[in-house]
C-alpha cells in the first residue's frame, strides 16, 4: 500500500488522540499528537521560570529548545532537550502554557518544520492537532475535523482525568472554553477546518462508532491511491 498522511483537527476533548491512535493501529504507522511538542515548550517555560506570554524570552527558548518524538514500541514518547518528558507534559499548569506558546508566530514556526518532516518518509502517518490539514499538510490524503457539543468535550475531560487537580466539571468547562477560544482566535494558524476536510461529530457516537466511520474513509482514499 502507498504512504497515506492523515490529518486529524479539532477542538480539545473531541477525540482525536483516541481515533488517532487507533487508526495507526489498524495502519501499522506511526501516530504522532503535535499538541505534545507546544506542550514541551510549554514545560521549557515554566521550568526555566520565563513567562509564558513574553514573546521574546519563549521565543529565544525555544530557538535552543531540542523537542524531539521519539518512537517506541510502547508508542510515541517527547523528549526536551534530551530528557523524556511524555508524562511530565500532561500535568495541568504545562496545559494552560502550551495553549498560550503556541500563539506565538515563532514557536510555531519551528514546530511545523519537525512536524513535516515526521510526514517525510516513506511511511505513512497519522497526525493530530489543530493546523495539520490546514498549514502541516495541506495535501494530506485524508483530512478529518473532529467536533462535539462543548458539554460533551468537557464531560470527557473530566472523566479523562482533568479533575486530577480537584477541580470541578464547570471549571473544567471554563479552562476548554478558554483554550478553545485561543486556538480559534490567535493571529497564526488559527484553528478552523480545511476546505476539504470531512466534518465528524463525534457527541452521539462512541470510540468505537467514529473509528468505525473514518476508517471507511481511509479505505476509500486507499482504493484510490494504490
Ligand atoms: O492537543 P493538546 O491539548 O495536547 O495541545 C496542547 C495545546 O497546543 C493546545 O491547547 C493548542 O493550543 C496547541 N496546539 C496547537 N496546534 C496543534 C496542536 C496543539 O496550537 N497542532
Amino acid at each position: 500500500m502507498k504512504p497515506l498522511i492523515i490529518a486529524i483537527d479539532g477542538p480539545s476533548g473531541v477525540g482525536k488522540s483516541t481515533l488517532g491512535r487507533a487508526l495507526a493501529a489498524h495502519l501499522g504507522c506511526s501516530f504522532v499528537e503535535s499538541g505534545a511538542m507546544y506542550r514541551a515548550v510549554g514545560l521549557k517555560s515554566i521550568e526555566s521560570g520565563v513567562d509564558c506570554r513574553d514573546v521574546a524570552a519563549v521565543t529565544a527558548l525555544v530557538e535552543r529548545a531540542e523537542i524531539r518524538f521519539v518512537e517506541t514500541p510502547a508508542g510515541m514518547r517527547v523528549h526536551l532537550d534530551g530528557r523524556d518528558v511524555t508524562e511530565a507534559i500532561r500535568a495541568s499548569d504545562v496545559t494552560d502554557a502550551a495553549s498560550i506558546v503556541s500563539t506565538i508566530p515563532r514557536v510555531r514556526e519551528l514546530m511545523v518544520a519537525q512536524q513535516r518532516a515526521l510526514g517525510d518518509s516513506i511511511h505513512s502517518v497519522v497526525m493530530e492537532g489543530r493546523d495539520i490539514g490546514t498549514v502541516v499538510f495541506p495535501s494530506a490524503d485524508l483530512k478529518i475535523y473532529l467536533d462535539a457539543a462543548p458539554d460533551v468535550r468537557s464531560t470527557r475531560r473530566f472523566n479523562d482525568g482533568e479533575s486530577l487537580g480537584q477541580i470541578t466539571k464547570s471549571e473544567v468547562q471554563e479552562q476548554i472554553e478558554e483554550r478553545d477560544r485561543r486556538d480559534r482566535t490567535r493571529q497564526a494558524s488559527p484553528l478552523t477546518p480545511a476546505d476539504n476536510a470531512i466534518h465528524v461529530d463525534s457527541s452521539q457516537l462512541t470510540a468505537e462508532e467514529v473509528l468505525e466511520r473514518v476508517w471507511s474513509m481511509v479505505e476509500a482514499v486507499a482504493a484510490r491511491k494504490n
